[in-house]
This record gives structure tokens, sequence and C-alpha cells, in this order.
């Protein structure tokens, strides 16, 4: 492999034993944690967070390019959210046949009808990535999806740099381990929570963690509750029933919830269907939405995250519409896409059905779901293609050339699992954050970066669906 891990290494069984101890308690000693599956809401008994043995080369230039693209992604986001005509035309097959899209944008027109309570936007999203392998050996920066909904691993991963440097270490690669970058996500999305909760202006107002009922990756949040806590800024968890029984808003709208004001709602819970379990659900979300409380994210910019979306920026001339004037930045975005196909009706969406059709392993089918485990490989591609591309029904999907990275051998360390060498691919992911109030950005920042990696016989899941773990990048 070249410029990575050296083979002598890599295939040294006794040697990789060794490490895969000193690695596991690394990320003990560090904090690198989640609870465990028996008991997702006890601290009692925790294990460590899967992650990789080694750090993952990837080429400088596409990762600092990723760097480099996120703060007009974060502009990108944050002009589709405020552009209800381009949502609705974006989104209107979608919705006709998708029916937590449908629901999601219902909320969407319920508050543009009634006016937004709240000029201030936070937004802390994470662009993925995959480096596509060229025939002469490069590799190209393709966007997977940007998740502008409870993006996750900003915590844990501001603590995997010290882990691999202490595995390099004993492995005996000191100037390896140097080479491993700081990464500090965590405080970077605590900086926009602490920037938005101070421009909402009560100090007895609360930073509320919308969570999920099973919460086995709190640990990387409490990174984050921690991180406003030193700013003495007071955070709580609460969960959508807590919302329902307890909350409400006061005469001018403000967020009540225990009794508690709220200045800030970070949702890590509510982009799957199955986290909507009853009206009362969706009730408290649409409280909170009507609400004077800043939303991480605000209905609409959830929206701007959908894979619909994602496939008609990269329509020719759309990029263009949001930056008339900006042509650097609209080739800079767009060299990150890869091609991206519609399954409207109509002869383009046919057109895309039949090049599917002839050749599915160049592709992935996607519906509007977030969480790993949903996108559609292979085989599999034709038989659900066949299945709906008479009807409507096909207009749920959007169509994805799939990109091929370089597999590259490594050990993924999980919990209970066997120690083999491992084909793996990874994924690269940029965090960003940004407040605006009003029509003043007040702060647009890239706050550091994710790797994720995976074995190359899973074509999908990320680390909470249990297939992907913790990765670093090793800059070649
Ligand atoms: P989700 O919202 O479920 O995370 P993603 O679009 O990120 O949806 O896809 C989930 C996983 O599927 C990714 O982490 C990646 O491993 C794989 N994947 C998605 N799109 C592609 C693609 N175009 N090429 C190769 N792999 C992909
Ligand atoms: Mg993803």
């Amino acid at each position: 492999m070249a410029q990575g891990i050296p083979e002598k290494i890599m295939m040294n069984t006794a040697l990789v034993e060794e490490l895969a101890d000193v690695a596991k308690d690394a990320a003990l000693l560090q904090g690198v944690l989640m609870r465990i599956q028996e008991t997702p809401n006890s601290s009692e008994l925790v294990t460590y967070a899967p992650f990789t043995l080694f750090p993952t080369p990837v080429p400088k230039a596409v990762f600092l390019q990723a760097l480099a693209v996120q703060t007009h992604y974060n502009t990108l986001v944050d002009k589709i959210s405020q552009d209800p005509d381009f949502l609705q035309e974006s989104l209107a097959s979608t919705i006709s046949v998708d029916d937590f899209t449908a629901r999601l944008f219902k909320i969407h027109q319920q508050i543009l009808k009634e006016g937004r309570s709240q000029s201030i936007v936070l937004g802390l999203n994470r662009s993925d990535y995959m480096l596509d392998q060229g025939e002469d050996g490069s590799s190209s920066l393709k966007q997977i999806e940007i998740n502008t909904f409870a993006a996750s691993f900003g915590g844990l991963s501001s603590r995997t740099p010290d882990i691999h440097r202490h595995v390099l270490k004993v492995a005996g690669q000191l100037e390896d381990s140097q080479r491993i970058l700081d990464n500090n996500p965590a405080v970077g999305l605590a900086r926009a929570i602490a920037k938005a909760w101070e421009l909402y202006g009560s100090e007895r107002a609360i930073v509320m963690f919308l969570v999920e009922d099973s919460q086995r990756n709190i640990f990387d949040q409490r990174y984050i509750e921690n991180e406003l806590w030193k700013r003495n800024i007071p955070t709580t968890r609460k969960r959508f029933d807590d919302v329902y029984k307890t909350g409400s808003l006061d005469q001018d709208k403000k967020l009540f919830v225990d009794g508690n004001e709220v200045a800030v709602v970070y949702f890590r819970c509510g982009y799957m269907p199955q986290n909507y379990t009853s009206e009362q659900t969706w009730d408290a979300r649409l409280l909170m939405e009507r609400s004077q409380a800043v939303k991480c994210p605000d209905i609409s910019t959830h929206l701007a995250g959908t894979k619909k979306v994602q496939q008609v920026l990269a329509r020719p001339g759309v990029l263009e519409k949001f930056f008339p004037d900006q042509p650097q930045v609209v080739e800079q975005i767009r060299a990150t896409f890869a091609g991206l196909y519609t399954l409207d009706m109509g002869p383009e969406g046919d057109k895309t059905v039949a090049m599917a059709l002839a050749a599915p392993d160049r592709f992935v089918l996607k519906p509007q779901r977030e969480g790993g485990g949903n996108n559609i490989y292979g085989s599999e591609i034709c038989q659900v293609l066949e299945g709906v591309k008479e009807s409507t029904e096909r207009m749920a999907y959007i169509l994805m050339d799939k990109v091929h990275p370089t597999p590259i051998h490594n050990y993924l360390l999980r919990r209970d699992a066997p120690l083999k060498i491992t084909n793996c691919l990874s994924e690269l992911g940029a965090f960003g954050t940004y407040v605006r109030q009003g029509e003043d950005m007040v702060l647009n920042e890239c706050v550091g970066h994710l790797l994720r990696t995976k074995s190359s016989q899973h074509s999908d899941g990320g680390v909470a669906a249990g297939v992907a773990v913790l990765d670093n990048p090793l800059l070649v």
C-alpha cells in the first residue's frame, strides 16, 4: 500500500493483536465510548465506539478540497432553506408519493403561512464524500450527501486522533503518528450553538437536545453539551414525548418545556419516520417549529437536506441561480457532484430507468431516507425499478452514480468482533456551521472532519447502523 501503514506491520498477527488491545484501552481512556446494545439508556456498562486499528491514507489535496468547499455548502443550504418556490418545485413529485417528506412539507407550509417567528438560523451540517478512483490512479472528491439534520460524531471524532497517534507510536511509526491531524468538531459545533443562544438573548433560557428514546450514542452528544456548560450555557436532554407532555408556547411564541424557556432546539432525533411514533410526536415537532426557539435545523433547512434536493441541484443552471455572480463558487461546489438522475414521470425519468436497468452495478438507488441501510444496490435496483417503473411510485427515489473508492486493508475494532484483516472503503465528512440573523451571516465556518470506514462487503450503512467505524485520515 502506497504511503500507508507498512505491510510488515499490517500482516504481523502477534503485533496486530497487541496493538488492538492497546487501541481499545486508548479509546476507553480517551472517552471514545458508546453505550451497549443491551442497555442503551444506562452508563453502568459501556464499550468503546467502533473504530479502525490504523488510520487511512487520504490524499492531502482532496482532503483540503473538502474543507475548503464547506462554507459554500453552508451558504447553499441556507439559501435553499429561504427559497420556498425552489423547495416547492423540487419536492413536488417526491411529496406526491412519499408520505414522510409530505408530512414534513406540510409543517413547512404551515410555518410559511403563519410567518417565521424567529429570524436567527443555526445550521450544523456535515457534507460526506467518497474518493472516486480514476483509471489513472487519481482520486476525485464526490459528495455522497449532505446532512443538515443530526449530523453525528463531531464529539467522538474530537478524541480519536490521540488513539491512532498512540497506536502508531507503539507500532514504531513515530513519523506517521505525528502526521495525524488534530480535529475538534465538538468545540466548533458548540461555538455555533453558543452564538445562536447568545443572540436569542436570555441568560435563563436553555439549549434543548431533542434526543432519541434509545441513546447508545449519548457520549458523542455529551461532548457538545460539556462544551456548552463550559461556557455556562445550560443544556438539557428531552424526548418528543417530554415536549408533547410539558411543552407550550406563551403569547410571544416563546417555547417552554418542563418549565424552562428554550433558546435553541438541537434536533438529534426526528429525521426518520420511526422517530414519529404517534400523532403527538408530530404535534410536538410542529410546536417547536412554530416557536421562537432557534431550531437546528428548522423545517425548511431539514427539507434542504433531502436527497431529492441534492439531485435537483445537479441539474444544469441550478447552482448558478443560487450564486448568480460567483462562477468560481459554482465550479467549486459542482466539482464535488457525482452524477444524479431524476426518476420523475416523463422522458427524462424514463431514460434514467432504462440506464439503471441496463447497468445496475454502476448506480445507487436512493429513497428519501436518512440514517443508513435504506439505499438499493446491484440486482435489487432492477427488482425495485421493474416494480415501480410504470407508476408514480418511482418518484420517491433518485438515482446516483456509484462512487468507487480504492479499497484499503485495515482492521475494524468492534466489541466482540473477531480481529481480521478487512478490505475497507472510507467516507470523509466535513463539518460546517453557520448562524444567520435576518440578513446577516454572523458565522460561517468549517469546524473539522470525520473519517468513517467500513468493510467493502457492505454497500451501505453508517456507524450507528453498525456497519462503519470511526477512523482518522493520514494525509499522503
Ligand atoms: P444515509 O442518509 O442513509 O446516510 P447516504 O446517501 O449517506 O444515506 O448513503 C448511505 C451509505 O451508502 C453511504 O455512507 C455510503 O457508504 C453508501 N453510498 C451512498 N451513496 C453512494 C454512492 N453514490 N456510491 C457509493 N456508495 C454510496
Ligand atoms: Mg450518509
